[in-house]
C-alpha cells in the first residue's frame, strides 16, 4: 500500500491517505514536544522505536481481545492503519504516582496505587487538554455513555497485559495515554500509539526513568533510554 495525500502533520507523526479509503498510514517523526508544544526538540531514533514499540503492543493487545487499529508495519517508521474517526478524549490509566497526579494531589512520585485510576482529558491543544469526567464527555457529546462503557472496559485490559508484559522485561509500567477512535461501523478501537512518548516506563530494579521525561526534564541520556527500551523489546 503506498501514501498518497498527507492528511495531517501532528507533533510526533504524519498522517497519509491511501489508495483504499478505510486505511492510512502513520509515518513516525523524531520530533519531540513537551508542555503543550512549549518545549520542541528532536529524539534522534524515536519514531522507528515508538513505530516498532506500537505495533508489538497493538499485536499482543488483538491476541488479548482488544481490537486495535493495527493492520501492517510496512518499514521502520511506516504502519498502515485502519482509518478512524478519533474519539477526542485522552484516556489515562495510573497504576504509580508520577507527572500531574504527584503535582495536582501534592504528593512524592512512586506511591504504588491498590488499584489502577482512570481519568479523562478532552483532546483540544487550544484549550491545552483539560481534564474531565465522563459527565463532562457526555455533556459535550464527545462520546455516548456506551462508548464511554466500552473504552474503559478496553482501558483496563490494556492496563492488565502491558502491566504483566513489562513487567518480564523489568520495567514496570507507571501510566500511560490512549486514544480510541470509531471505524465507519461505529465499533471502538484503540489508535494511535503507545511508546515511550505516551507511557511512564520505569526500571524495575533501579526505577530509573526509561520513557519521555528524561526529555520534559532535561535528565540527559534520552536517546539512550528509548534505545533501551526497544533493546528489550527485541528481547536482546
Ligand atoms: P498530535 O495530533 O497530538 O500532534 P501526532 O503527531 O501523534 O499527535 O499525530 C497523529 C494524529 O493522528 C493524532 O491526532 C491522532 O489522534 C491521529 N490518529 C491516530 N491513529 C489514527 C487512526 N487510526 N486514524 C486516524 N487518525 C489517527
Ligand atoms: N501523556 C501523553 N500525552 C499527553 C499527556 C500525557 O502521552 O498529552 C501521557 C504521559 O506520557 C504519561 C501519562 O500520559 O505517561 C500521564 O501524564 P500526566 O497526566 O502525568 O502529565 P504530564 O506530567 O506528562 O504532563
Amino acid at each position: 500500500m503506498e501514501k498518497t495525500v498527507q492528511l495531517y502533520e501532528g507533533k510526533a507523526k504524519k498522517v497519509f491517505a491511501t489508495e483504499d479509503p478505510a486505511l492510512c498510514i502513520v509515518s513516525y517523526k523524531d520530533d519531540a514536544t513537551a508542555f503543550n508544544g512549549l518545549k520542541k526538540g528532536t529524539i534522534a531514533g524515536k519514531g522507528v522505536v515508538n513505530n516498532r514499540m506500537s505495533n508489538l503492543m497493538m499485536q499482543l493487545l488483538e491476541k488479548s481481545g482488544v481490537p486495535t487499529h493495527f493492520v501492517e508495519e510496512l518499514s521502520d517508521r511506516d504502519t498502515l492503519v485502519k482509518k478512524v474517526a478519533i474519539v477526542p478524549l485522552e484516556v489515562i490509566i495510573r497504576n504509580v504516582s508520577a507527572g500531574s497526579f504527584a503535582k495536582h494531589y501534592g504528593v512524592e512520585e512512586g506511591i504504588v496505587f491498590d488499584e489502577p485510576t482512570i481519568e479523562f482529558s478532552y483532546k483540544n491543544d487550544e484549550l491545552g487538554d483539560p481534564l474531565l469526567n465522563s459527565y463532562h464527555a457526555l455533556a459535550l457529546k464527545l462520546a455516548t455513555k456506551e462508548e464511554i462503557e466500552t473504552i474503559k472496559k478496553y482501558a483496563f485490559k490494556v492496563n492488565e497485559v502491558l502491566s504483566e508484559y513489562f513487567k518480564t522485561l523489568g520495567i514496570r509500567l507507571v501510566d500511560f495515554k490512549l486514544e480510541f477512535g470509531r471505524l465507519p461501523d461505529g465499533s471502538i478501537v484503540l489508535a494511535d500509539e503507545i511508546s515511550p512518548d505516551t507511557c511512564r516506563l520505569w526500571d524495575i530494579k533501579t526505577n530509573e526513568k526509561l520513557d519521555k521525561d528524561r526529555f520534559r526534564r532535561d535528565m540527559g541520556g534520552v536517546e539512550d533510554a528509548y534505545k533501551e527500551v526497544f533493546k528489550r523489546l527485541m528481547g536482546e
